[in-house]
């Protein structure tokens, strides 16, 4: 049996909103009720779409939520190396491959990259693409149930390393589920389709496979995805019993009405049942009126 050791992984590009407080507060649960330790992963790669101050202020609204970090905080921008380990592990055996494909020279391929690089000119540093050759990947979700994937239909040859010297998502977060002993990865289903591909890096790399459970969406009015730079959507660390409760409920849990929320969350994880999580995405119930009169 996996432990259930779970994370959340928050990428520094806005204030903690609902969508990810969902998201932080959905891992917490399945971590704690199966007496699990959850710890928290600063996914900092990405430095153009960071934004200054996001990280500590992620950090210091999920603790007002009750949501600490069993161990110090891991940032991915430190950990580089490990990454370039698994990317030479993976150029070794033959599985990856430079390419400078730009996306126009995609689009003859409808935008899914084809088993080799097709770029007519080198003259810029390359990117690293995984071969997924033939590969068609299932798995049974916890939440969202079987899926399957043709990876040379729907994805194609996709990068792991970019042509800018950063680690693609893809790879830094199987590289760092496997070394942190990461379980049950619990997150947004706008990951769900990422899976089958992160599956595969664990495949080649001989990395043991998570489990997964891939939380409903939060909407906004509007119908769609809740995005970290509605700043307006912000959740507010002073006053953390509302939005908890609306996360709760939008998890299809029941939430006391214990006022402490450390005595609150751990009533939430003593009665949490992963079976009454909703699938489908939906726009969250109101608790903008109360986080207002705080304000
Ligand atoms: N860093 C990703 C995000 O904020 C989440 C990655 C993951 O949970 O695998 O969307």
């Amino acid at each position: 049996m996996t432990s259930a050791r779970g994370r959340f992984a928050p990428s520094p590009t806005g204030r903690l909103h609902f969508g990810s407080l969902v998201a932080a507060l959905g891992s917490w649960l399945f971590a704690r009720s199966a007496g699990a330790s959850w710890i928290i992963r600063v996914e900092d790669l990405d430095r153009e779409r960071e934004m200054e101050g996001a990280a500590g202020d992620i950090l210091s609204t999920l603790d007002a939520f009750g949501l600490a970090s069993d161990e110090a905080v891991v940032r991915q921008s430190a950990r580089t190396a490990l990454y370039a380990d698994a990317l030479a592990r993976l150029a070794r055996a033959g599985h990856a491959y430079r390419c400078w494909c730009s996306r126009s020279d995609l689009e003859p391929f409808g935008g899914i990259h084809p088993p080799a690089c097709v770029a007519p000119a080198r003259d810029r540093p390359p990117a690293w693409r995984l071969h997924v050759g033939s590969a068609r990947i299932g798995f049974t979700d916890r939440v969202q149930g079987t899926q399957q994937q043709d990876l040379p239909r729907d994805v194609g040859d996709f990068v792991i390393w970019r042509a800018d010297g950063a680690c693609a998502y893809q790879l830094a977060v199987v590289v760092d589920d496997a070394a942190q002993g990461i379980g049950e990865v619990v997150r947004g289903a706008d990951l769900l389709d990422s899976t089958p591909r992160q599956i595969l890096l664990q495949r080649l790399l001989g990395l043991p496979q998570p489990a997964y459970a891939h939380l409903p969406l939060a909407l906004g009015a509007d119908g769609r995805k809740l995005s970290k730079h509605e700043a307006a959507l912000a959740v507010d660390g002073r006053e953390p019993l509302p939005a908890l409760h609306a996360a709760l409920r939008f998890l299809g849990q029941s939430a006391s009405t214990e006022r402490n929320v450390h005595m609150l969350l751990s009533r939430a994880a003593c009665e949490f049942d992963a079976a009454r999580i909703p699938r489908a995405a939906a726009v969250p119930p109101a608790f903008a009126a109360a986080r207002n009169a705080t304000a």
